[in-house]
């Protein structure tokens, strides 16, 4: 009997939002960062016409919070706080009416570096979206040690404090890089932490560990707004120092795909809900992607090397 009662959820608790982050607009010099403004007025045209709406990191956690329906939104994030948004990007989310939420790099802003809004533009674009914080020095936190990452952090809170007079509760990784030891100290200062792993966010999404979609040089935003979250449980990781041996989990899926950095994508088919992948395959590069993927829905993972 019990499980009639699941005819009764309503259809938007399987809804999902999905998150965005960009960096430089306008600055071909770095095109590994870089999105063109003609490619962001036609995400913010294609969202217009199918309609999405995008609201603020902020907006969307009060929405979970609050169990309302996020299915069709979107927040765009800004990393970085490049003078090339302030100058290329903030038009255009202002001339289009979406809210944002830029992560500040707070040492490069407070020295003015050339590359960088100082914080008087930093306050100029909290009056169109939100700030977040993006680490003082822009370190690689999991190679720091605790004590380091408490520093760099605490900095970061002071030049808030000093400059806008106020901590915001958001942090975005520098790198998108991170393990269980930084998310623990990070989550100590901020409750809601955002980190640069590709997938959607569902109205269950833990809050201190949002996926992010990268948006540079050229997508197709339809492709993106399509991904969901692929539910696996019991997803393990097994390593062997820097050799990843075992992949595995449940689903319900007939097959998933598993894509692993530099070593590519395999099928793997899944028997009796179970799948199991042993690549045996030694890391190559320092900040590496497990991706378990079927069709849109997908779930990825940070690797990070020892060394
Ligand atoms: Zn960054």
């Amino acid at each position: 009997m019990r499980y009639l009662y699941l005819f009764f959820l309503p259809l938007w608790l399987f809804a999902e939002a999905h998150l965005f982050v960009l960096h430089r607009i306008d600055d071909s010099r770095h095109p590994y960062t870089n999105t063109s403004s003609k490619e962001l007025i036609k995400y913010f045209k294609y969202m217009k016409s199918h309609g999405y709406k995008a609201v603020k990191l902020s907006t969307l956690i009060k929405m979970q919070k609050e169990g309302k329906n996020i299915d069709k939104i979107v927040v765009f994030t800004v990393d970085d706080s490049y003078k090339s948004f302030y100058k290329n990007g903030l038009p255009l989310f202002k001339k289009y009416n979406i809210p944002f939420t830029l992560f500040v790099y707070t040492k490069a802003t407070t020295q003015k570096w050339g590359d960088f809004m100082n914080w008087e533009q930093v306050k100029d674009c909290a009056k169109y979206g939100e700030l977040g914080v993006h680490s003082w020095a822009h370190p690689h936190l999991a190679k720091l040690s605790d004590k380091e990452i408490i520093e760099d952090t605490k900095k970061a809170v002071n030049a808030f404090k000093k400059y806008i007079g106020y901590v915001p509760k958001m942090y975005a990784y520098p790198y998108g890089e991170y393990d269980e030891r930084v998310k623990k100290i990070i989550n100590s200062f901020f409750p809601i932490i955002a980190n640069q792993n590709p997938g959607a966010y569902a109205i269950t999404s833990p809050k201190n560990n949002i996926d992010r979609i990268a948006l540079t040089g050229t997508v197709d935003i339809s492709k993106k707004l399509k991904i969901k979250v692929l539910n696996i449980k019991n997803l393990k990781i097994e390593r062997d120092k820097n050799k990843i041996t075992k992949i595995s989990g449940y689903t319900k899926k007939p097959y998933v795909n598993i894509y692993i950095t530099k070593l590519g994508w395999k099928g793997v088919k899944v028997k009796n809900g179970y799948f199991e992948y042993k690549p045996n395959f030694t890391l190559k590069k320092y900040r590496n992607r497990v991706i378990i993927s079927y069709n849109y829905e997908m779930i990825s993972k940070l690797i990070l090397k020892e060394e």
